[in-house]
């Protein structure tokens, strides 16, 4: 999965990346599911050296038993966590769709079950074929002006869809009590700008792939063969203008580079052909935007020169792809299995989901705080919470005696960097308060529809946020989801019930395996975010705000730099090497996780005992087992190469082996000496956090 709660930063998460877009038929009964442990020994391979590869002594027994499933691009901890966590959304949804016509009308669990069993209706989506889409396709058509254009841009923003740009209210950069207009690039089908510009065979290859793409979805919308292909040669091309002007995600990590506020006025000079006014009314503003934010000023520089430059009857094909694209995956099945044909390129699964699953996780996706309730009663008590909680303030306080015993960083910075610490949010397990959802309308019918109307629902939820303020209160992600997240901005984690059960964390197990996973991976991965190279940037209250001593920045940057140099050797997928830049935030983000959860859990050994040896080994030694395994997890090579370019985060090998080579206290458990793989040179571990 990935997160996007704000148009400007980038949310830092912990999962895999998922970039299973959808599609397909069938239902098989789901089998019932073994229970997780946060360690689990047969998982471990003992023919390997601890010292020389710990992710493969930890969890080589499991890489070498498991099969990634057909329908799947990857295996391991989070879609174990998943499955599980499914099949309890699964009992909800099927319980309200079987229930939906004796529930009230206007009640939001009909709500829920209406819109799953649209999506279930699998009969009903081959008898529509694309009917339910063609009132749009119409409305493409008539476009007209430039003008008109873009007004069509908004309507499909609204639906969701992707076109030309992304725009939406985020947090002002530089209040972060209140809320701005962001503007953001966008307007891409490919899963990254780079896939455009790159000239490796490989990004040949897919550029070709992508074209035969699209003529095959105009085609099965009744296009002509031939003006499809010319059409969709000229919408790579039009794709390929705005990539060659959007900028890199190792260039986005830097906040400073996203930071353009001004008035909407100076925004609307600098963009001439766009006609502004007109599109707000589209969106449904009620009142003027004063405040905006242009992440990516060049871009729409660009986009306005196209909007004039690019013929008219260029822009409408694109839209026309576009949005045939965005409702393919629940259309009737030829383009089904087109929609999955182009993403399993990327993610190299050989089968579609079953058609529960997809319907699930579009539920979840769309208007899952409707089902939040439910999974919450059935899963997570506020016991369970309660020690969740108790970890993550042990966490926090760990953190902070290790910013007071820095030797590298001033009294100054220490001190605002305390500040920042104390002043830090936290979410566990589930909102204080639930989404409403009276305004959203549901109906029996297409699924598409319902999907449509609840885009359109999260836009009249969000678009008049400008100039109020910001809502501590929201979730960015869903309650069963397998993921955390810090968000910058608002200087919060959260941590959503759906990731706070087995294998994460178990209340009834030794505080060294808790401490490894929901101590290490998790909060102090997640805390370590608000002061790695991008959340460092932000001040305790959320605002961009440089609030380090200049000597401080540059040694932050000196010993950051190693942890680049250290990630840029580890190998991809056949030549591809990790993204030291791009992976940099979560790679310090799990060494300082790791560095804090280790003194977390000496302070709990010394207020709640040692134990004994258990399963044969120390405490010690079950937390660095537990981190290990916590990554445990392998990933088909497409979707490896996908990573590369797209996910901020290193393949799960190297979030182990890598900061547990920069750690003493790991070479003492285990007895590594000077020269192991697993103990890297004194002079090259860098002392960040
Ligand atoms: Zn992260």
């Amino acid at each position: 999965m990935t997160i996007r709660t704000g148009v400007f930063f980038g949310v830092a998460a912990i999962s895999l990346l998922d970039v299973q877009a959808a599609a397909a038929q069938g239902s098989r009964a789901p089998k019932p599911l073994a229970p997780l442990k946060v360690i689990d020994t047969s998982y471990m391979d003992r023919s390997v050296k601890a010292c020389v590869d710990f992710f493969s002594f930890a969890n080589g027994m499991w890489v070498k038993r498991d099969t990634i499933p057909p329908d799947y691009s990857n295996s391991g901890v989070a879609r174990d966590m998943s499955d599980r966590n499914e099949l309890v959304v699964r009992s909800v949804l099927d319980d309200v769709m079987k229930r939906r016509a004796s529930l009230p009308a206007a009640s939001t669990p009909r709500k829920l079950g209406t819109y799953y069993a649209s999506c279930m209706d699998s009969v009903g989506a081959e008898r529509e074929g694309m009917t339910p889409i063609k009132p749009q396709l119409a409305a493409i058509d008539a476009v007209n002006s430039r003008t008109a254009l873009l007004r069509q841009m908004a309507t499909m923003q609204m639906a969701g869809a992707v076109a030309g740009f992304a725009y939406g209210p985020d947090v002002d950069p530089h209040d972060a009590g209140h809320y701005l207009g962001g503007f953001d690039a966008g307007g891409l089908g490919l899963p990254d700008r780079d896939y455009y510009t790159l000239k490796d065979p490989s990004s040949d290859s897919l550029r070709t792939f992508y074209v035969d793409h699209i003529v095959k979805v105009l085609t099965l919308a009744g296009d002509d063969p031939t003006r499809a292909r010319d059409e969709a040669r000229k919408i790579l091309a039009l794709e390929t203008e705005l990539a060659k002007v959007s900028l890199t995600r190792v260039a986005r990590r830097d906040p400073s580079a996203l930071d353009h506020p001004m008035t909407l006025e100076k925004f609307g000079q600098s963009t001439p052909n766009l006609d502004w006014p007109s599109y707000f009314r589209e969106v449904g503003l009620a009142k003027p935007l004063k405040r905006v934010n242009v992440t990516e000023p060049t871009f729409f520089k660009r986009l306005d020169a196209l909007i004039t430059s690019v013929p008219l009857d260029e822009w409408k094909a694109y839209l026309r792809y576009h949005a045939i694209d965005a409702s393919a995956g629940w259309l009737s099945t030829p383009f089904v299995n087109e929609d999955f044909r182009f993403s399993s390129k990327f993610t190299g699964a050989k089968e579609l989901l079953p058609r529960w699953k997809r319907c699930l996780r579009e539920t979840d996706g769309t208007i899952g705080e409707a089902l939040g309730e439910a999974y919450i009663t059935k899963t997570f008590s506020p016991q369970a919470r309660a020690r969740a909680k108790a970890v993550i303030d042990d966490i926090r306080a760990a953190f902070g005696e290790r910013v007071q015993k820095l030797d590298w960083m001033s009294p100054t910075t220490k001190k605002q960097a305390l500040d920042k610490l104390a002043k830090m949010r936290e979410k566990v397990g589930y909102p204080d308060r639930w989404r409403d959802y009276s305004s959203l309308t549901v109906a029996e019918g297409p699924f598409v529809l319902n999907v449509q109307r609840a885009a359109a629902f999260e836009w009249r939820r969000t678009v008049n946020r400008p100039g109020m303020p910001v809502d501590t209160t929201e979730w960015g992600i869903t309650v069963p989801t397998v993921n955390a997240y810090y968000n910058p901005q608002k200087n919060e984690m959260v941590f959503p019930a759906g990731a706070l059960v087995p294998q994460t964390f178990d209340a009834s197990v030794d505080d060294a395996a808790n401490y490894g996973s929901l101590g290490g991976s998790w909060a102090g991965h997640e805390l370590t975010h608000g002061f790695d190279d991008e959340g460092r940037h932000f001040d305790a209250a959320g605002n961009l705000k440089d609030w380090w001593a200049p000597t401080d920045s540059l040694k932050f940057t000196r010993e950051a730099q190693k942890v680049v140099d250290q990630f840029d050797k580890f190998i991809q997928v056949d030549t591809f090497h990790v993204n030291g830049k791009l992976t940099l935030g979560e790679n310090i983000a799990d060494f300082g996780g790791l560095l804090t959860a280790y003194d977390a859990l000496q302070r709990a050994l010394q207020r709640n005992g040692r134990p004994k040896v258990i399963e044969g080994f120390t405490p010690e030694q079950r937390f660095f087992i537990s981190y290990a395994q916590s990554w445990r997890g392998h990933v088909r090579p497409e979707a490896l190469r996908t990573r590369v370019t797209v996910d901020p985060h290193a393949p799960e090998r190297w979030r182990a082996n890598g900061p547990l080579s920069n750690m003493p206290a790991f070479a003492a458990a285990f007895g590594c000496k000077p020269g192991d793989p697993m103990v890297r040179q004194t002079s090259l571990i860098p002392h960040i956090w």
